[in-house]
């Protein structure tokens, strides 16, 4: 008995939410509803229940949220994450890959640590409970999650949604936010917008040639934040928005189908 008391009871399941490699979850447990975990990593949540979860591409089958309601009672909800069929495309022959230079591997350290500060600093700002727009308008180039396969060694999978819109046209604000850094060129980046959305979601607007935003600057949905470049890593003009969810890598073609 004395040792029953000292473990914990098992929460209580009492949802299930099917979701999908890459995608996002919007959910709305009971007001008062706190403590939140999905498999230990705190979840964000209003007072009257709100709460966002991502699943990156390679996530696991199944993931657990939990939480505590008004009275402290810990329940559960299984969540079954559905696999995706990414684009995979093998190359026999290896391209030629420029070796990083020197310059590249003194600067990096630092624009790292800057754009990891730039996800660290969230707000409880409400800009990812609305509807989300493409913060570009042109054909889509390039799809979240796709992968080549060089000789044999895959490559990183792009973990973003390309727009292959005109140089010098405008980049937009996708949802509300706060600017968390304006500043380039990065090295692999270029001219580089980031906007916390609230509650982890941040969004990444790369390879702009202007930028019309600071950091700390309030935006609102489709408001200019800068202009379609190729600066960085780029071989030519277009836009890579990529989104996160905390440190997951969602598909922003997923967020553009959410309904408020
Ligand atoms: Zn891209």
């Amino acid at each position: 008995m004395m040792l029953a008391a000292l473990v914990a009871a098992a929460p209580v399941a009492v949802e299930s939410i099917r979701a999908e490699q890459g995608g996002i979850w919007r959910g709305q447990l009971p007001a008062g509803s706190h403590d939140a975990q999905l498999d230990g990593k705190p979840v964000r949540i209003t007072p009257d229940g709100r709460y966002i979860i991502g699943f990156g591409r390679d996530a696991a089958p199944a993931a657990t949220l939990t939480w505590q309601d008004a009275r402290g009672t810990a329940l559960s909800a299984a969540i079954t994450v559905a696999p995706r069929p990414w684009q995979v495309q093998s190359l026999p022959t290896l391209p030629v890959l420029p070796v990083p230079d020197a310059e590249f591997a003194a600067r990096r350290p630092a624009e790292l640590a800057q754009i990891a500060a730039a996800r660290a600093d969230i707000s409880d700002i409400t800009g990812w409970q609305g509807r989300f727009i493409a913060p570009a308008r042109g054909p889509i180039s390039g799809v979240y999650g796709s992968q080549r396969i060089l000789s044999g060694t895959p490559s990183a999978p792009h973990a973003g949604l390309d727009f292959a819109a005109p140089a010098g046209s405008d980049v937009v604000a996708p949802a509300a936010g706060i600017v968390r850094l304006a500043s380039g060129p990065f090295t692999l980046e270029g001219n580089l917008v980031m906007i916390d959305h609230g509650f982890g979601l941040v969004s990444a607007c790369l390879h702009l040639s202007r930028i019309d935003v600071k950091p700390g600057d309030v935006v609102v949905q489709g408001q200019r934040i800068g202009l379609v470049g190729a600066t960085g890593r780029a071989t030519g003009p277009h836009l890579h928005w990529a989104v996160s969810w905390t440190d997951v890598r969602i598909d922003p073609a997923q967020l553009l189908e959410l309904k408020p």
